[in-house]
């Protein structure tokens, strides 16, 4: 078993410049991973002393985590000090020259000679790459005592421990890194207002990462957790998920192969209610993707594709007054439309669409506007509006859509 201690570089630390929050950190993935931490030790940028603090390491632990030193200054001696304590050369690492050239030229300025300082690394060890800066990480196991060098940007040592170190750990430990992925699926805002709300999420979580990805109107997230343990992984997605939702819930409907309509399906066969659609400008869509499922008959009783006036009134019972005063597309119609369905086939809940689809306009409204009828058991019956732009077919499938979203408010 481990028995760890960490020592940060830097007289910035000493000086009261800047807090060891690397520590921190790490002590605190190195406890999550179950490696016990001993000791934390702060040293300036003085070979002496830092040799002084490896030596004391030595004497208690078998596992040494440094940070910091290993940038491209003279001040930066963290691996030179470890090399001339154990003798060792170092070497230059071509994977990480490489990285660093890349590095440069994407920032469009010269590299120094003394950047290539950077790219040299302890004869025998193993790299750690540097996805967000230049120098690599190193790991070295030298008679039975193991050293891990990090960066000291918190952006640089954060991901490359996540990353590289927790990984190098428990394979030394023999324990394998498990990999829990979950995806949460959400409708009715845009991917960069989703982006924005969680911004913060998105760039301060590691473990688990957070992914997003547009479709079809709908936006998702994927959550990735690495852990040894599969119930932890998915108690650190866990967290993340209400802090997520916390913000955007209203939003939020399904995870992994859901659809929206799938997940409406299931809540109202759940709940034992029956549902009927009266649609216009969907013309019987909402009910088709609905009768896709398994068991639908339980579900759905039927549904009217009103596109006429007439059979608006006739069929539906829309009042006449409601239709020449209103129109077909108003939020009465709506109203009437899903009202009317719910008592001609005798279901718990009715559910209307009408709207312009384009590409005309119609009743003197754009096109694109959209009224969505939701009558319940016991309830007052709710109409919202929405406003959609997009091709004809787009607007069609985004009100069916719409529809389930109202539903499951
Ligand atoms: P660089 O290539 O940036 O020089 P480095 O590996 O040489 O990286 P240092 O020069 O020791 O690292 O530190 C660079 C910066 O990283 C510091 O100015 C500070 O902002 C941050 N830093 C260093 N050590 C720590 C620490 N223990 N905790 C938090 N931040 C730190
Ligand atoms: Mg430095």
């Amino acid at each position: 078993t481990w028995k760890s201690e960490i020592i940060a570089v830097g007289s910035e630390l000493l000086l009261g410049q800047i807090c060891n929050t690397n520590a921190q950190f790490l002590s605190k993935q190195l406890a999550e991973i179950g490696i016990d931490v001993y000791f934390h030790t702060v040293v300036g940028d003085n070979p002496i002393r830092l040799q002084e603090a490896i030596t004391n390491a030595k004497k208690r632990s078998n596992l040494l985590i440094l940070t910091g030193g290993l940038g491209p200054t003279k001040d930066d001696l963290t691996k030179e000090t470890i090399a001339t304590m154990l003798d060792k050369n170092l070497i230059m690492d071509n994977d990480a020259l490489a990285n660093i050239e890349a590095y440069f030229q994407k920032t469009n300025r010269i590299m120094s000679e003394n950047n290539k300082k950077q790219a040299l690394v302890l004869e025998g060890s193993t790299i750690l790459a540097n996805d967000y800066g230049m120098a690599p990480g190193m790991a070295l196991t030298e008679a039975g005592f193991t050293y891990l060098l990090l960066p000291g940007p918190p952006k640089e040592l954060q991901p490359m421990f996540n990353h590289y170190g927790r990984e190098f750990l428990l394979d030394k430990l023999g324990v394998k890194e498990q990999i829990v992925s979950r995806v949460l699926r959400f409708f009715g805002i845009g991917e960069s207002q989703l982006e924005t709300d969680i911004l913060d999420l998105i760039e301060s979580q590691t473990n688990p990462t957070i992914a997003p990805l547009a479709g079809d109107n709908e936006v998702t997230l994927r959550l990735t957790a690495k852990h040894h343990s599969i119930d932890k992984a998915n108690h650190l997605i866990n967290v993340v998920e209400e802090q997520i939702l916390n913000r955007v819930g209203e939003f939020f409907y399904g995870y992994e192969e859901d659809t929206i309509f799938s997940v409406v399906f299931e809540k109202v066969q759940q709940s034992k209610y029956t549902l009927s659609s009266a649609e216009s400008l969907t013309g019987g869509l909402f009910s088709e993707r609905l009768t896709s499922f398994p068991g639908a008959s339980e579900v759905i009783e039927g549904a009217v594709v009103s596109y006429t006036n007439d059979v608006k009134e006739n069929v539906l019972g829309v009042s006449k007054q409601t239709l020449d005063t209103d129109g077909a597309v108003s939020s009465k119609c709506a109203l009437e439309m899903a009202e009317g369905v719910k008592r001609l086939l005798k279901t718990d809940i009715g559910i209307s669409f009408t709207g312009v689809a384009g590409p005309g306009t119609m009743d003197n409204q754009p096109v694109g506007t959209v009224y969505i009828g939701i009558a319940l058991p016991d309830r007052e019956t709710i109409v919202h509006k929405i406003q959609l732009v997009g091709t004809r077919d787009g607007i069609k499938q985004r009100s069916a859509k719409y529809g389930c979203h109202f539903l499951l408010k």
